[in-house]
């Protein structure tokens, strides 16, 4: 299975920004990605073609939007389509952030028909689930995940099977309270989490869910991030604060 250190500059840099940073990493990773593993860059709608630029000439390299609206066009003032993300240069789209989830109310119908819609289309996608600390402390992980998960695996394209599934989409569980705060999920809970999430996909995907990634994300940082890359069922980090910095978000790709 391969593995994806993922990082997401949420509404960070400016185009110089992300040009001077792209360079940097593109620096980093001169020397090659260790086997198996990709790296994906989310910036910024207007950073997109600048990174993507970068990420043509560095193997193993791919860039992605933040957000996607599912219609090919209209009037939906402030939104962006596939198609502009695929034209900007992006090949992968978040679905499902924590933060679109919470302060823009989108709710799961709503990103299974991104999701959907995106695919499609020919974007590849992250779908990010995970619970808040009041459903956690409920008992309510299972409950939550499966909310979150199960409309996505219902509108799957039912073209989209086995090996071409794995390659197009990837799952990150991130729990909400562990979000930009600096509280790490404990490797406990985040195998726990995970191992419920790998069953939820396989109850509704079959055996092709043991082939699709399932991203840890939340307050990752160099220092812990070969720890979590370890646990079972990890297959790679999504990274919010710690990937603004080219060389911290380097280390945890080298980790
Ligand atoms: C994220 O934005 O997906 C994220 C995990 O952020 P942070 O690493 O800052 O917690």
């Amino acid at each position: 299975m391969k593995t994806i250190i993922a990082a997401n500059w949420k509404m960070f840099k400016t185009r110089a920004d992300a040009a001077s940073y792209a360079v940097d990493l593109a620096r980093g990773l001169e020397g090659g990605l260790p086997a198996g593993r990709e790296v994906l860059l989310f910036p910024p709608y207007t950073a997109l073609a600048v990174v993507a630029e970068a990420a043509g000439q560095t193997p193993g390299l791919a860039v992605g939007g933040q957000n996607v609206y599912p219609d090919a066009e209209g009037a939906f003032t402030g939104e962006i389509s596939p198609a502009m993300l695929l034209d900007a240069g992006a090949s992968w789209v978040l679905a499902g952030h924590s933060e679109r989830r919470h302060i823009f109310h989108e709710d799961p119908a709503f990103v299974a028909r991104k999701a959907a819609f995106a695919l499609e289309q020919g974007l590849n996608v992250m779908l990010c689930v995970g619970e808040t600390l009041s459903e956690r402390e409920a008992g309510r992980l299972e409950a939550v995940l499966e909310a979150q998960l199960a409309p996505v695996c219902a509108a799957l394209p039912p073209s989209l099977g086995g090996e071409a599934l794995a390659r197009r989409l990837a799952v990150a569980y991130e729990p909400v309270w562990a979000i930009g705060t600096g509280k790490v999920a404990g490797p406990p809970e985040v195998q726990e989490a995970h191992a419920v999430t790998r069953a939820l996909l396989q109850r509704a995907l079959g055996d092709a869910a043991l082939q699709l990634p399932v991203l840890y994300g939340g307050s990752v940082k160099p220092a812990n991030a070969a720890t979590l890359l370890g646990l079972d069922n990890v297959n790679g980090l999504l990274v919010g604060g710690a990937s603004l910095e080219a060389q911290s978000f380097l280390q945890i790709v080298f980790c």
